[in-house]
């Protein structure tokens, strides 16, 4: 199986720019890692044994292929377009998170790496890396805001069962982008470790390779659609945090012209500084972390703080490919607020039995906006992972009367 999208218009050239986007903003150190990353990316990316090898992990220990789901009463409720899920949240893991990890520890393996180091946010792509090393046997350091750390615990713990150690970092907001800094300060100190990022971010190659492997979602999910409906969709919706479960879910639709593609950002409480994470809607070109891409800023031209009720959204840059197809114009993306996400969190519970992440109910909440002024289109929402670790966040909101039960 090849997991190469086909079609795609984005202009990468050898230093992975998009358009105006992308690149490599990085200190000649970081640049030498990064190219080796590189060569061994494009040496084995479309090798057979490689291949086969992440195939097998991909079907014996993540469980794909992840099936598609038709929900039939929401679509019936809604009386407009028809909804179907591509289920990620039935992964290993419960998320889309596997796909990247597993295809990065397999590079790392390649080059003979033996130290893991990652970055987390809300603990999922922590919790993928922590396995993954596990799996293969491998020393395993997460850098997580100390603020993170408390905020999500149940993932820490996760994590440290698995034998990942957890670095808390201490600068800043506490959060996901000084995470990100004090992992790179220690990957660039040992020499023998190999960095396993957690989006399509950053500067080149990761954010190819994070398309790549997580490309696998839409080349099974369109071959399925068309075996299930007998045509593709007309609308593919994805939630839009870094961006990586949006471009593994555009990339095999993005050469289907009829087929339009909607990212849904966190729009959390408004559209102010400090309210948001709305990087593509809100946001301006700037570089941030090595790669140029629009970000989150202040009226100062800083990077600004960022919110979400969804920790897996709240980072204030993008994939430079998303800035790309917005400013092609072959993607669109909208800001979804935090009330729009939890009616849909809680509506897809109740119609359909299937609990949603935070994160997805941001995607399925614009197809609910949108699907009753679709009658007869079919609309394919990616649901990046599932809502158990959402509960407890739920729970609490619900005692302290900041949200209701429907
Ligand atoms: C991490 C996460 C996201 C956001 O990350 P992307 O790189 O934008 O996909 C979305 N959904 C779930 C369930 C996640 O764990």
């Amino acid at each position: 199986m090849s997991t190469q999208a086909h079609g795609t218009p984005s202009q990468e050239n050898s230093l992975g720019f998009y358009g105006r986007h992308g690149g490599q903003f990085v200190p000649e150190e970081i640049k030498i890692r990064l190219n080796e990353v590189a060569d061994c990316f494009n040496t084995y990316k479309n090798d057979k044994d490689f291949l086969a090898e992440l195939n097998t992990l991909y079907k014996h220990f993540s469980g794909r292929p992840t099936p598609i789901f038709y929900c039939e009463n929401l679509s019936k409720q809604l009386g407009g377009a028809d909804i179907y899920l591509k289920r990620e949240d039935l992964n290993h893991l419960g998320a889309h998170k596997l796909n990247n990890a597993l295809g990065q520890m397999l590079l790392a393996k390649r080059m003979g790496k033996t130290h893991i180091i990652a970055e987390t946010g809300a603990g999922q792509h922590g919790v993928a890396t922590a396995a993954t090393a596990a799996l293969f046997g491998c020393k395993c350091t997460v850098y997580m805001g100390e603020e993170d750390i408390r905020r999500q615990e149940l993932n820490v713990l996760r994590m440290r069962m698995m034998g990942a150690e957890v670095i808390a970092a201490t600068s800043g907001q506490r959060t996901l982008k000084e995470a990100v800094d004090e992992a790179l300060d220690a990957y660039i100190k040992d020499k023998n470790s190999f960095y396993v990022l957690g989006s399509a971010v950053g500067p080149y190659p990761y954010p190819e390779i994070v398309r790549h492997f997580q490309s696998v979602i839409s080349f099974e999910a369109r071959e399925q659609f068309l075996d299930m409906t007998g045509a593709l969709p007309d609308m593919v919706v994805a939630c839009v945090g870094g961006g990586s479960n949006a471009i593994g879910m555009f990339a095999n639709f993005i050469g289907d012209e009829n087929v339009a593609l909607v990212g849904a950002e966190p729009g959390g409480i408004g559209d102010k500084t400090g309210q948001h994470a709305a990087s593509l809607v809100y946001g301006k070109e700037a570089v941030l972390h090595g790669f140029k891409s629009y970000v989150c800023l202040d009226e100062q031209g800083e990077v600004a703080p960022v919110y979400s009720i969804s920790a897996g959204l709240d980072y204030p840059s993008v994939s430079p490919e998303h800035a790309h197809l917005k400013d092609i114009g072959r993607a669109s993306y909208v800001a979804v607020s935090d009330k729009e996400a939890i009616d849909a969190f809680f509506t897809l519970s109740i119609t359909q039995g299937i609990i949603p992440a935070l994160e997805s109910a941001h995607a399925l909440a614009h197809a609910i906006k949108t699907a009753p002024a679709m009658k007869g289109k079919k609309i394919l929402v990616c649901l990046s992972g599932r809502g158990d670790k959402d509960v407890d966040q739920i729970a609490a909101m619900l005692k302290e009367n900041k949200i209701q039960m429907p």
